[in-house]
């Protein structure tokens, strides 16, 4: 078999900032790369070209990619930019007008064709050295997998449809295959994104598609239940409280996917939520969560929200506090409002002063603090299964079904040492705190 000569196969470098969605992108790209036999470069002497992928979502992360675009121009000199901060090209060119070329997010046809011509693939690629389920960027075991992207929501604060679009779902077939390789390739966890995932298919008209010749509607319940069979643990992330999302709590409960769900509520005041534009009403929240504990009591809840909206008076504040109060969420995330720019929400009367925001964002993550350790503490001496992320010399650093990788807590399983990454055991839990549990394998022999 011919060969390229070692010296002659052209290097890229590549820099991936931003979100998981942002991520699945850096990795088809990193897969074309690889396809074409192009070399990934480890650092920015040895590349000849650089790719950044941007994060453009609140101003820190504009600020970080632009950050990431001088470095690359000032160590490289050759970048093309990619992600959602490249979809406002005015902006990176303005700040760096001698990048090579931009492109926006989920582009990466477009960001291939600007490679080519900065950089030409070699004659003879190394088709062979692609692993079946394409270059990931997260560890082995654990992926995410993509089944939509953009959105048909207008929320005022969130600029993500002006940058990705309405909503297009992968067919279910198409996702279902990704999904296949991946737990062929070894794969113990699969976590479901997209912006809007309980609003999956819709675009499609739920259509029925393929996979291994049998029918699989495009629809989130559907392609839950198959999921499901594949082995793997199946995470649902971005899930709206829309009333289908009722039909995926008995697959939680009989244990086809994981009891999670992630749901980003954004608010409770029913006035904040009209001026945000959500799709959804915080009473009905709490209603569903209800009913949906009462069918899977093992349920583990986590939701973000969002302190110091323009116009959010103390009382609307205090309806979200009694809301977090009633609903007993598992997992909480608060970010004070950032006015990106072009965000409709930005032209609203009565902003709130920072140092409100942030006053708030504090007591919010206080009371939920108080919560999360309630809600932990009643899982102290309960046989889980945990999925082994990496070892130390102080034990087993695991997840369970409760922890979304690199945002929930973990499990910390201290007499874990002679375990793997990606292998899933059971536990006993012998101690909780705020955001972690403490476990051992043998709990007797502690
Ligand atoms: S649902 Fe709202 S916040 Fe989420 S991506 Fe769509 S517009 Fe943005």
């Amino acid at each position: 078999m011919s060969s390229t000569p070692m010296r002659d196969i052209p290097r890229v470098g590549f820099v991936s900032l931003g979100c998981p969605k942002a991520l699945v992108d850096s990795e088809h790209i990193l897969t074309r790369l690889r396809a074409e036999g192009y070399h990934v470069a480890p650092d920015y002497h040895s590349a000849d070209l650089v790719v950044v992928n941007t994060c453009g979502f609140i101003d820190a992360a504009v600020e970080e990619s632009l950050d990431a675009i001088g470095e690359a121009l000032a160590e490289n000199g050759r970048v093309i930019v990619t992600g959602c901060l490249g979809a406002k090209g005015d902006t990176v060119l303005a700040h760096h007008p001698q990048v090579l070329a931009v492109t926006g997010p989920h582009a990466a046809a477009e960001v291939m064709e600007h490679i080519h011509d900065h950089l030409p693939p070699p004659a003879d690629p190394y088709t062979s050295l692609i692993p079946p389920q394409g270059l990931k960027l997260t560890p082995r075991h654990y992926a995410y997998l993509k089944i939509s992207e953009g959105c048909n929501h207008r929320c005022t604060f969130c600029i993500i449809p002006g940058l990705r679009g309405d909503l297009v779902s992968r067919p279910a077939g198409e996702v279902l295959g990704e999904a296949e390789h991946l737990v062929a390739a070894g794969v113990r966890e699969l976590n479901v994104i997209s912006q809007d995932t309980s609003a999956y298919g819709l675009d499609l008209k739920y259509r029925t598609s393929f996979w291994n010749g049998r029918p699989v509607k495009t629809r989130i319940t559907e392609l839950a239940r198959a999921l499901g069979g594949l082995g793997a643990w199946v995470r649902l992330l971005y899930v709206y409280p829309y009333p289908h999302v009722d039909e995926l709590i008995p697959l939680m409960a009989e244990g086809h996917i994981l009891p999670y769900l992630d749901m980003p509520l954004q608010h409770a005041s029913p006035r904040i939520l009209r001026l945000m534009k959500r799709p959804a009403h915080a009473e009905n929240a709490l209603a569903r969560i209800r009913a949906w504990r009462e069918t899977c009591p093992g349920l583990t809840l986590r939701s973000t929200f969002i302190a110091g909206f323009p116009g959010e008076t103390e009382e609307d504040f205090r309806q979200l506090l009694e809301f977090l109060e009633a609903a007993e969420l598992d997992r909480v995330g608060c970010f004070t409002y950032s006015p990106v720019e072009g965000a409709a929400a930005n032209a609203l009367p009565d902003p709130v002063p920072e140092e409100v925001k942030a006053e708030r964002r504090d007591r919010l993550m206080e009371l939920q603090a108080g919560i999360s350790a309630r809600r932990l503490a009643r899982r102290l001496g309960q046989r889980i299964e945990v999925l082994v992320d990496a070892v130390t010399e102080d034990g087993a650093v695991a997840r369970s079904a409760a922890d979304a990788p690199e945002i929930d807590g973990v499990v910390l399983v201290e007499d874990g040492h002679g375990l793997e990454p990606g292998a899933r055991v059971e536990v006993t839990v012998t101690d909780t705190g705020e955001y972690d549990l403490w476990a051992r394998l043998d709990p007797g022999a502690a």
